[in-house]
């Protein structure tokens, strides 16, 4: 079974030192973020740290955006990596931050695209109005300097507590989200409306499998069979952030509603914070993968 606390390389020098043969598990981390959203590094990088990793497989899953996934399917195909297009949809639930994987959607469909593409304009909105009301807040701080930090890409809270770090705003990022931007704080502005209904139906209708992203980090759990109801149809057990308690409460969870297992590490690159550093640091083995194949193969045939 993953591990969550093992790196990729931990995880085989484990098993090279507990088995005769030498033969390296075949590891796939499904959530890893790049510069086309709010991740550090360019596509490229990524994809070489996935290979120094010693993955067989990644998924690319940028928020709202399918924008970096040709250049990195180029990337791992020159690798010899095992390539799953995917994309993190960021959406709100109750009083939740619900965010969905959508791995193997078709990076071209064009309802999707659309819909992207609306997101992106209202994500620039939403941060135009953050940075408004920060400088109510007494933060002289321009969107310009915002938008430096983002480049042409999707522009997400990430990249304004970024900004709030490099003008001396905010010790960290952490601090940025925990007194300004987070959820409840003065200058906290709710997202445009876009609903994990949604989100699930667009993921489904461009050929992708729905995931419900970071169980753990959802207050009311509650609502998760809500979300299978809506054609979920998997879970992301294994995450940095989850304890082993939390793993097998959602595996039970995801054997209870008969739900595929994924994991990731949810890498956002160097100085993202702790947990979100080290690409590989969760994944699934070779038995999950095929699982998501076999479901996704059965879905199409
Ligand atoms: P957005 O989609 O623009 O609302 O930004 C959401 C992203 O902000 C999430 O994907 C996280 O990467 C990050 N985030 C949300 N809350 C926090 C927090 N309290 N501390 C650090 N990062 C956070
Ligand atoms: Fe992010
Ligand atoms: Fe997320
Ligand atoms: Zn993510």
């Amino acid at each position: 079974m993953s591990h969550p606390s093992k790196t990729v390389r931990e995880a085989n020098s484990i098993i090279h030192a507990s088995e005769e043969k030498h033969v390296a598990v075949r590891l796939y981390d499904l959530h890893i973020h790049s510069s086309c959203s709010d991740g550090r590094l360019a596509v490229e990088a990524v994809v070489q740290l996935a290979v120094n990793a010693g993955l067989t497989g990644f998924s690319l899953t940028d928020h709202d955006t399918v924008s970096g996934l040709a250049r990195a399917k180029e990337c791992a195909d020159a690798s010899g990596l095992v390539f799953i297009p995917g994309l993190e949809l960021n959406t709100d639930y109750v009083d939740d931050e619900v965010h969905i994987l959508g791995f193997f959607i078709n990076p071209e469909h064009p309802e999707l695209n659309l819909k992207l593409a609306d997101l992106k304009a209202k994500r620039k909105q939403r941060a135009r109005l953050i940075v408004d009301r920060l400088n109510e807040l007494g933060f002289s701080m321009d969107f310009e300097r915002v938008r430096a930090v983002a480049g042409d890409k999707v522009i997400g809270r990430p990249h304004i507590a970024r900004t709030m770090v490099e003008c001396g705003f905010a010790a960290t990022e952490k601090e940025a989200f925990d007194r300004y931007i987070g959820r409840g704080q003065p200058a906290f502005v709710p997202r445009y409306s876009f609903t994990p209904e949604e989100a699930i139906k667009i993921i489904i209708d461009s050929g992708g499998l729905p995931f419900l992203a970071h169980p753990g980090k959802i207050r009311d759990q509650a609502i998760i069979p809500a979300l299978v109801q809506m054609g979920l149809c998997g879970l992301e057990v294994y995450y940095p952030e989850h304890s082993e308690d939390e793993i097998h409460r959602f595996l039970e969870l995801a054997e209870y509603h008969g739900l595929l297992v994924s994991g990731g590490s949810d890498f956002h690159g160097p100085g993202s914070g702790e947990k979100r550093e080290m690409l590989g640091l969760s994944y699934i083995e070779e038995d999950g993968f095929q699982r998501i194949l076999e479901y996704l193969k059965g879905k199409r045939d």
